[in-house]
């Protein structure tokens, strides 16, 4: 399917649920929408698209870039005299659902000026199609999982005892902007040591050393799309039994959950499968987040594999990352994660790096 014919169908699906949430129309103001159902790619607009129009509002810096990118969107210019809430007008219609989580309460409270218009919150219209990969998007997100296994299968050459998190980081950087990264998902993780133990720590100036962990989360994107993985080594010439059990068991979730995916299954349920073996094993205490999240123009998006978010019945062609982690304070973690796609029967690996826990550094 082309683009312009991909971009219709979007725009027909997005229709098709309008009923559904009982809206005559939808008020798009989360980027990631705003550029996944117009074809835009510019950093400010507003979409109103109802049964009868589609309307892209953006500013005279976008306007021929909208022109081009946004074929079955009609434009409207906005100024200082003319607002999202003029676009709100132009679409005729009267109940509209509106994207809770990316409106901020200034643009929130204009719309309320607009006394005829029955607001109704909605935040998954969008994002639950989105969570549905097409054949286009999956390329993309194999383009950017592949230079991330690139980099990944670096880490041996690049990293050198004594160098710092954020010296590797910026190492690691460098080779997939290199190999072709439009950018970086998200920050490069590097954690050395305790840090490890910490899911979100910023890559800083502690220096790696022997006889220490060292856990990388890196992500790239690929015209937009994104990648997510993490790999975690014991740094010396052998694996101390501490790192060995964890890993192990951190391993055989992994490897468990990716076996156990199938369409119709929930998110929570693949979850589960990890979780209830990491309790067994006795850490349940120490895998204090889900199981693995969408990936596409975002990095976290829908599904979610997770016990505590809302949850989604994993259908063909949906993306999600499988990471299990343990993490000991004081002493480090292991995560290991990949990025898988939903088949008919299972799931596929879109990332392939090997999985080799022992790192020997020079
Ligand atoms: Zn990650
Ligand atoms: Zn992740």
């Amino acid at each position: 399917m082309d683009r312009e014919a991909k971009l219709l169908q979007r725009l027909r699906n997005v229709r098709e649920l309008l009923s559904e949430h009982e809206v005559d129309g939808i008020l798009v103001s989360e980027g990631h929408n705003r550029r996944w159902l117009s074809g835009f790619e510019g950093s400010y607009g507003w979409l109103l698209v109802t049964v009868e129009k589609a309307l892209l509002g953006t500013d005279f810096r976008y306007w021929e870039q909208a022109q081009v990118q946004a074929p079955h969107f009609e434009l409207v210019k906005l100024t200082k005299n003319r607002s999202q809430n003029d676009l709100v007008l132009d679409g005729q219609v009267r109940d509209i659902a509106l994207e809770a989580q990316s409106v901020s309460i200034g643009e929130f409270n204009k719309l309320q000026e607009l006394a005829d218009i029955n607001w109704v919150l909605c935040d998954d219209l969008i994002e639950g199609l989105r969570a549905v990969k097409d054949a286009g998007e999956l390329q993309r997100i194999r383009a950017a999982a592949a230079i991330t296994d690139g980099a990944m299968a670096c880490v041996k050459n690049f990293a050198q005892i004594g160098m710092t998190e954020a010296a590797l980081a910026w190492k690691l950087e460098k080779h997939m902007r290199e190999a072709g990264a439009d950018g970086l998902a998200f920050p490069v993780h590097v954690a050395s040591g305790p840090n490890s133990a910490l899911p979100h720590h910023a890559s800083g100036e502690r220096a790696i050393q022997s006889g220490e962990i060292l856990l990388i989360d890196m992500g790239a994107t690929f015209d937009g799309y994104a990648s997510d993985l993490t790999r975690t080594f014991y740094i010396g010439r052998e694996i101390e039994p501490r790192f060995k059990e964890i890993f192990d068991i951190v391993l055989q979730a992994h490897d468990e959950a990716i076996r156990k995916i199938k369409p119709g299954l929930k998110g929570s349920e693949i979850d589960g499968v990890a979780r209830e073996l990491i309790g067994r094993a006795g850490f349940a205490d120490h895998f204090g987040h889900g199981l693995g999240h969408g990936v596409g123009l975002q990095t976290h998006e829908k599904p979610r594999l997770s016990n505590t978010r809302a949850d989604t019945l994993l259908s063909p062609a949906m993306v999600t990352t499988v990471e299990p982690g343990i993490y000991l304070p004081g002493y480090g973690g292991v995560r290991i994660e990949d990025l898988v796609v939903v088949t008919e029967l299972g799931a596929d690996l879109l990332s392939n790096c090997a999985i080799e826990p022992l790192l020997e550094l020079e």
